[in-house]
């Protein structure tokens, strides 16, 4: 059994983090292969240690003396040395940071300093060898990721190494120039290394225990989710839930590998694991429920609308060319809807609507801003009738207006769209019709 660890940075935020970790890794022989994030933040208001870096390479950018920022940096890592009680110092490679600010080695490069270093730390502590993610993890000179070389790098490196520890959210170019993944990218440097070394399980430890049924500002204590398909895990993501970068999925999931997500702070929970398939039922019919605010629907009504060929992609068309992304499209004989971004759609609401009516000449076209998209999903719908009439009923008796509903005919899952102000409410109602009173 192989196991890929990847910490996040609240899962390594200080010396008393650091100590959780070190237990759950010494736990487990398998875990061989570590991949942490920078310190996160220690309590709420706390400031990311990236966040730190961001803003001190910004002051050396513009100039300014940033040796107090960089200094306070140092204090946070030292912090974590001494509370181990490593015989180990940050000195050089402060002095080192120091110089390359000053020559301004970019933004990529401050940033990866969180991790780096953070990954120096975890080694020392564990006493296993460091890669730095430089030498494994390339981009190309465009800037854009390396699939491949990075792949046959991280292999060929870790296959001579029984444990190590790789640091997360960068590369580098062939040059050497360091580039970072998004925010949150260490998530994909896990799954990178999960995939180099054919690992039986991809364990990501964060401070939640996977994955909630609702979102907790919502539904508070919602039920966590023991085990999610990846389809599943896509949908709710679109929708907003987040727990992993989405990019991370894609690396294991090619490989048929598990991740399972864990929490640093309640090592005794299973958490979520998420698959490609499994026959192992969910607990209620469904897996998941997520909500995303701020849609603006825009209605076309033209009476015989479905005998004029070619209507549709006229009106798409027009979407298209002004470069606004349609999210939903339920349609009637006569109507049809299109649900986007508000931000995005109000900045060219004016031009699309004279657009439409040049391409279409509706006889009437309605705007609704401010509703919300609610997606149930769950691959236990297939096989269950009555779920659509669940969702319904549970809305009526919350005295709710259902704007628009859209049912994937592969049945993973059901988009309900509401108004803004039932949003928090729709949620809280479906997640008791099918979490609390178990139908
Ligand atoms: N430290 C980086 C961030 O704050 C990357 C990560 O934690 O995954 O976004």
């Amino acid at each position: 059994m192989k196991k890929v660890v990847k910490f996040g940075g609240s899962s390594l935020a200080s010396a008393e983090q650091f100590m959780k970790v070190g237990n759950i890794i010494r736990q487990d022989e398998s875990r061989r292969y570590v991949v942490p994030s920078a310190p996160g933040k220690r309590f709420s208001g706390d400031v990311k240690v990236t966040d730190m870096l961001y803003d001190c390479y910004a002051a050396a950018v513009e100039g300014q003396n940033f040796d107090d920022k960089l200094d306070m940096i140092h204090k946070r890592y030292q912090e974590i040395i001494d509370g181990l009680n490593l015989k180990f110092s940050l000195d050089e490679d402060f002095e080192t940071i120091k110089d390359n600010f000053s020559r301004k080695a970019g933004q990529d490069y401050a940033a990866s300093r969180g991790e780096y270093l953070n990954g120096k730390i975890m080694a020392a502590y564990l006493g296993t060898e460091f890669v730095d993610a430089a030498d494994v993890v390339r981009f190309n000179d465009d800037g854009s990721f390396n699939d491949k070389v990075t792949n046959d790098l991280l292999s060929e490196r870790l296959s001579g190494l029984e444990k190590a520890v790789i640091p997360g959210f960068y590369g580098a170019k062939e040059d050497g120039t360091v580039v970072t993944f998004s925010r949150g990218g260490s998530d994909i440097s896990g799954s990178l290394v999960a995939l180099a070394v054919h690992a039986d399980l991809y364990e990501n430890w964060t401070d939640v225990s996977g994955f909630l049924i609702a979102d907790p500002r919502i539904v508070k204590n919602s039920k966590s989710i023991e085990i999610i398909t990846y389809k599943e895990l896509r949908e709710l993501s679109y929708m907003g839930a987040s727990v992993l970068h989405e990019d991370a999925i894609f690396p294991v999931r090619k490989a048929g590998i598990p991740i399972n997500i864990r929490n640093t702070n309640a090592p005794q929970d299973k958490g979520t694991l998420i698959v490609e398939s499994t026959c192992r039922q969910s607990k209620y019919t469904i897996t998941g429920i997520a909500g995303t605010d701020g849609f603006a629907a825009i209605t076309i009504e033209k009476a015989m609308m479905n005998s004029e060929i070619g209507f549709c992609r006229k009106v798409l068309q027009v979407f298209e060319d002004n470069g606004v992304s349609i999210e939903h499209m339920p349609s009637g004989i006569d109507t049809m809807t299109i649900f986007v971004h508000k931000d995005t759609f109000e900045e060219k609401e004016q031009k699309i609507l004279s657009d439409i009516n040049k391409a279409v000449h509706p006889d009437h076209i309605e705007l609704e801003s401010d509703l919300a998209l609610i997606a149930v999903v769950g691959r236990g719908m297939k096989s269950t009738r009555g779920t659509a009439g669940r969702i319904f009923s549970a809305l009526a008796h919350a005295h709710i207006n259902v704007k628009m509903i859209d049912q994937g005919s592969s049945e993973l899952n059901i988009i309900v769209g509401v108004r803004h102000e039932d949003f928090k409410n729709a949620i809280r109602a479906l997640y008791e019709i099918f979490v609390l009173t178990q139908l």
